[in-house]
């Protein structure tokens, strides 16, 4: 019928807008070399802020002791005990504890926040166990992932410069994060001391680090996206101080920021921008991450029902409501095997109160899932390419020597959405070739902005 033919223009018109041939994708990656340049070169040089961590020694896998590790990031909290025994043990025991965040406390009050995560943190040493005691007259050592932008002051200090993720607090906005977590443990007696402040990529990348020497950056793909990597502090023009030990300076690149002219953006992406709590920010994060994959989706979803009475003569009015389709739901559908697509009605039937979907109703929905994870998949890998690249380890230089490069992936996204994953990954092999590849390698670090955080805590030690 003409209603289907209309459906399936504003799906064509969708895909091809979302469009990322292997050209398209090789100007995204050295559109995203351009700017770390930029963002390296001068404060405000680029969308990308490529900050500096102030983390010029990532662990050696020589740190001892109990450390703590306290992520926020993203709609849960988590605390984290970590026993690490030296070179000859590594981590010796590791406990966490997961808190998700009340909605409210999301857009409420610094204080109701950081009290709260504060009143966690304090349960969660109370249950600290025989032989897992900080030496005697020592503070306990706390490693803060908190993964939103911030400026760094120094390795244990650094004021948030602004909100992504759906938080959305602006008395918090330019005030030192460790300053007010450390006012709301005073407050409760909580006698710690914060002596890193990171965010969760460069936690991935200390945890990744720790274990692995070749690990040279770490991407995150959950919530929101980042990707932080080693560079030469002598590569960094904007950075005054003196140049460390190391030579070597991690980068928090903050790539969700991350926009070129190049990016395929669509109709629905301008809109879902203009309707978000930060509209022209993180537009790259916009089109990548799982916050937004799902309300993408649904967007669409909602264009075709209402131009095209896709779900009927009536438009479906959950599918008004904005994130209703979470990414996990869509990765459901996405990869759902069944012969009747059983899973897909199923999520239509139950979030969206579609019933009575047919099975070429319910392909066309598993084509629109891929087609945005597909795009996003392979933006990721984009990337990856711009930072090899940037690095001169992408095997375009001319008898470049090949050394083994490690990136570190972590984030609910890369971890569970498989079809997404494999296909950044290859992505990655299609833009660098076979033979580069195969000195590329990307590695799940599981859960390394949490360790990663206690690692660093430890590598900055007040007691060294
Ligand atoms: P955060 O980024 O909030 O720190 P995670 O790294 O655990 O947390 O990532 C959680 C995000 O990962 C969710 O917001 C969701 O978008 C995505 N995610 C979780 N599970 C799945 C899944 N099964 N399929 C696709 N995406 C998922
Ligand atoms: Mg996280």
């Amino acid at each position: 019928s003409g209603k289907w033919a209309r459906a399936m223009a504003i799906l064509k018109e969708f895909e091809d807008k979302c469009g990322t041939p292997i050209g398209k994708l090789r100007q995204v990656a050295d559109a995203m070399t351009v700017e770390m340049h930029a963002g390296l070169a001068s404060e405000g040089g680029s969308k990308l802020k490529m900050l500096i961590s102030y983390v010029d020694n990532l662990p050696t896998g020589n740190e001892q002791g109990l450390f703590y590790a306290l992520d926020l990031g993203g709609t849960n909290f988590r605390v984290l005990r970590v026993q690490l025994g030296g070179k000859e043990n590594g981590v010796v025991s590791q406990e966490f504890e997961e808190v998700s965040i009340p909605p409210h406390l999301m857009i409420g009050s610094p204080e109701a926040l950081f009290d709260y995560i504060a009143a966690a943190l304090a349960k969660f040493v109370a249950t600290e166990g025989e032989g897992s005691h900080p030496y005697p007259g020592r503070q306990r050592e706390l490693g803060f992932t908190f993964s939103f932008p911030v400026r760094q002051t120094s390795i244990s200090s650094g004021t948030l410069i602004k909100w992504t993720k759906g938080f959305s607090i602006e008395d918090a906005v330019g005030e030192d994060v460790v300053a007010e977590l450390t006012k709301a443990m005073e407050k409760i007696g909580l006698h710690m001391r914060v002596t890193a402040l990171v965010n969760d990529t460069i936690g991935t990348l200390a945890g990744g680090r720790f274990y692995d020497s070749d690990v040279i950056a770490a991407v995150i793909l959950g919530t929101g996206t980042n990707a932080a990597y080693v560079e030469r502090a002598q590569a960094i023009p904007k950075w005054h101080g003196p140049l460390p030990k190391s030579g070597e300076m991690v980068i928090n690149m903050e790539w969700g920021n991350f926009r070129s002219s190049h990016l395929p953006l669509t109709e629905y992406d301008q809109a879902l921008d203009s309707d978000s709590l930060n509209p022209g920010e993180q537009i790259f994060e916009k089109i990548i991450s799982g916050m937004y994959l799902g309300e993408v989706v649904r967007r669409v979803l909602l264009k075709m029902a209402e131009e095209a009475s896709f779900f009927g003569d009536n438009v479906p009015p959950k599918l008004r409501t904005p994130f209703i389709l979470r990414t996990p739901d869509m990765s459901a559908m996405h990869h759902d095997t069944s012969s009747d697509l059983k899973v897909v009605g199923n999520k239509l039937r139950d979030i969206l109160e579609i019933s009575n979907t047919t099975l070429k109703m319910r392909k066309v929905v598993v084509e629109l899932c891929d087609i945005v994870a597909t795009r996003g998949a392979r933006l990721s890998a984009a990337g990856i390419v711009g930072i090899l690249k940037k690095l001169g380890r992408d095997g375009a230089k001319e008898g470049a020597e090949q050394q083994k490069s490690v990136i570190a992936l972590d984030g609910g996204l890369f971890e569970h959405y498989k079809k997404f994953s494999a296909c950044m990954e290859s992505t990655l092999k299609e833009l660098i070739g076979e033979e580069v590849a195969q000195n590329i390698v990307i590695k799940h670090s599981n859960d390394g902005s949490g360790i990663g955080a206690a690692l660093l805590a430890a590598s900055h030690s007040e007691y060294l």
